[in-house]
């Protein structure tokens, strides 16, 4: 069997570690990327073709060239605090260059898509853990273009003269490298918590900023669930494998599905902070700042449903364990 796994924007963070764990299993893949956030050099493994999901010939003409199963749909803008400054291109390259996307992947027959969706789509919750029907409410643009692709591809899955069928993966806060050190995050700014913190403690920053301490929470700050982006990996490939399964099967509702995906465990700013400390070795130093706006005091996923139906289990659910992994990546990057 010679049929392959489009990875769209596996060239960034969290694609890249799916396209390894792909390949690691035996799934020839294939990437698509514009490299306007990815890194070619994240591209270790499978084909890679440099091109943007704005252009629909570029995407028709790989569904025409090679024998495509299914696809995994990463490549987007992520940065909630840009989609605020710039909505309309956070519509466009999120949303919209989706739908082309979507046209080739139905002109083509493929039948199974695995959308990289993300915690925002919830807003500020309700009820903590979350669970996939806790009610959406995005108060971004960012988690409103990852809505609109999760609307489009339930409404594509119901449509009633095709066998389409898509998994959609609402992420929490995603962290962690390749245990081998192959690949790993790499933003350029950087914006996420444990890379920042990490770079106070190579002194490439000079101190970490704590948005807020007095949050309702045992120790004031935020608290987060850190999913290790190997556990992540593991979990598109489960869902991949759940919509093989059963395949004669022509009831795609039977099978398109939506899944949190956290590690259980919330951690506050300061124990992230902590567990750097303890893992580097060095102190870091650190300097309270104004809340973020947008900032729930706890975002917790209820991640049952995918450990449940997709037999996924996280293995990085110690802190310590995340930030080792991490570390070692941070400092091969700033060699
Ligand atoms: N955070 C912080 N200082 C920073 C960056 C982040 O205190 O310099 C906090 C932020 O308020 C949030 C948590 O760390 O509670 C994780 O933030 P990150 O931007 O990594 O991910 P997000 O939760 O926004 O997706």
């Amino acid at each position: 069997n010679n049929s392959m796994i489009l990875i769209t924007g596996g060239a960034g963070y969290i694609g890249s570690h799916i396209n390894k764990e792909l390949n690691k299993k035996g799934y020839e893949t294939i990437v698509i990327d514009n490299l306007i956030n990815g890194h070619e050099s994240a591209v270790k493994w499978g084909e890679f073709l440099e091109g943007d999901l704005n252009d629909f010939e570029f995407i028709n003409s790989i569904f025409n060239s090679y024998d495509i199963e299914g696809v995994m749909h990463f490549a987007a803008f992520t940065s909630v605090a840009e989609s605020v400054e710039f909505p309309a291109m956070y519509y466009k390259n999120n949303y919209k260059n989706t739908l082309n996307l979507l046209k080739a992947v139905k002109l083509a027959n493929v039948n199974k898509l695995i959308f990289s969706s993300t915690a925002a789509v919830y807003g500020n919750p309700k009820k903590v853990p979350i669970t996939e029907n806790h009610p959406v409410n995005p108060i971004n643009p960012y988690g409103k273009s990852k809505l609109m692709v999760e609307t489009v591809l339930e409404n594509e899955s119901k449509s009633i003269d095709s066998d389409f069928k898509y998994v959609s993966l609402r992420y929490f806060n995603a962290c962690g490298a390749d245990p081998e050190t192959e690949i790993g995050e790499n933003h350029n700014p950087e914006t996420h918590l444990i890379p920042l913190i990490l770079d106070v403690a190579i002194e490439k920053r000079e101190k970490i900023a704590i948005f807020g301490d007095d949050y309702e929470t045992f120790d004031g700050t935020c608290i987060r669930d850190y999913i290790h982006v190997c556990d992540l990996a593991q979990a598109h490939i489960k869902a991949f494998e759940h919509l093989q399964e059963d395949e004669t099967n022509k009831n795609p509702l039977k099978k398109s599905n939506i899944f949190n995906l956290g590690n259980g465990n919330g951690f506050s700013v300061k124990e992230v902070i902590a567990a750097c400390e303890k893992v580097t070795g060095h102190k870091i130093k650190k300097e309270l700042a104004e809340k973020r706006e947008g900032d729930p005091a706890i975002l917790i996923a209820d991640s049952k449903k995918a450990i449940e139906t997709l037999k996924w289990e996280p293995k990085f659910t110690d802190l310590n364990k995340i930030v080792e992994t991490a570390w070692k990546w941070h400092k091969k990057l700033n060699e």
